[in-house]
């Protein structure tokens, strides 16, 4: 028989042991989880779910909450592609084509070819100006951008010239210079890049500096050399480049080849079409 007093702190025993007995367990419990959570394979999640970090470092477990998720794209990061110009995509021999490549190592086939789709270009000019179609339609919004960026105006010198026409001109050159001098600024007849429809002398309007070398520094041979290119025309025969292309600098003669060339022309830095296409160069004839 035990006294009240010692059945009290029996009881006291019991409740301790009870308690300490719940917190072992509980630290068992909390123990096994840790381990069973270690023990799972990457990917997999005792708690349930993704855990994303993981998830990346292996593809080959699936999801327990996305199953229909697609695999994991390859990690290598792709580059953006930046697709390659096509140098071949049109003809640099058809005397029909945007691109064609004009020099005196390279005449029109056939010599006395007439440009397609002529069209009386509507700006100011010289001597009435006839252009491809497209050509013409750029010219227009080019001018129409120069007078609207600088309040000045500019005009056609020369356009479209017909076979028989550069013979007309070439021969006033001879006349002027003979026959060497007249080779620098005036391409034989046959050999011009104005008689493809696709080529512009531009001047200034009041004239200044018409067809010389000084046409580089007026505002609108400035503008020109600098804007161009946004229009689809390429500065034809540069400076320091008459090796290549056989004239001296001609900063009024543009040459229309189209939007896409004009811009690689620009971003490539190819001073010439000559060298932009790894054609020989054409100093003479
Ligand atoms: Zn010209």
């Amino acid at each position: 028989m035990t006294s009240p007093k010692s059945q009290v702190s029996l009881r006291v025993r019991r409740r301790r042991f009870v308690v300490v007995a719940i917190l072992a367990l509980a630290a068992v419990i909390a123990i096994a989880a840790v381990l069973f959570n270690g023990l799972q394979p990457t990917g997999r999640s005792a708690v349930g779910g993704s855990t994303g970090v993981s998830d990346s470092a292996s593809s080959s477990a699936p999801s327990d909450t996305t199953p229909s998720e697609t695999p994991m794209p390859d990690p290598t990061p792709t580059p953006t592609p930046t697709p390659a110009f096509d140098k071949l995509a049109q003809s640099i021999d058809d005397p029909a084509s945007l691109w064609v490549v004009v020099n005196k190592l390279r005449p029109l086939t056939p010599d006395d070819y007439a440009a397609p789709d002529l069209v009386d270009v509507p700006v100011p000019f010289a001597n009435p100006p006839r252009l491809r179609a497209e050509a013409s339609a750029a010219v227009v919004r080019m001018f129409a951008d120069f007078e609207a960026a600088t309040g000045q105006r500019m005009q056609s010198q020369s356009a479209y010239r017909s076979y028989s026409s550069q013979v007309s001109v070439y021969n006033g050159w001879v006349s002027s210079l003979g026959a060497t001098g007249a080779d620098l600024t005036s391409a034989r007849p046959g050999y011009s890049e104005h008689q493809t429809g696709l080529a512009i002398d531009v001047s200034a309007l009041p004239a200044a500096c018409t067809l010389q070398a000084c046409f580089g520094d007026t505002p609108q041979g400035q503008w020109l050399a600098a804007n161009a290119w946004n229009y689809g025309f390429t500065l034809r025969y540069p400076q320091g480049r008459t090796p290549v292309t056989g004239y001296e600098y001609e900063p009024w003669h543009y040459r229309y080849v189209g939007l896409a060339l004009a811009a690689e022309l620009h971003a490539s830095g190819a001073a010439t079409l000559e060298e932009f296409f790894g054609l020989p160069a054409a100093p003479t004839y």
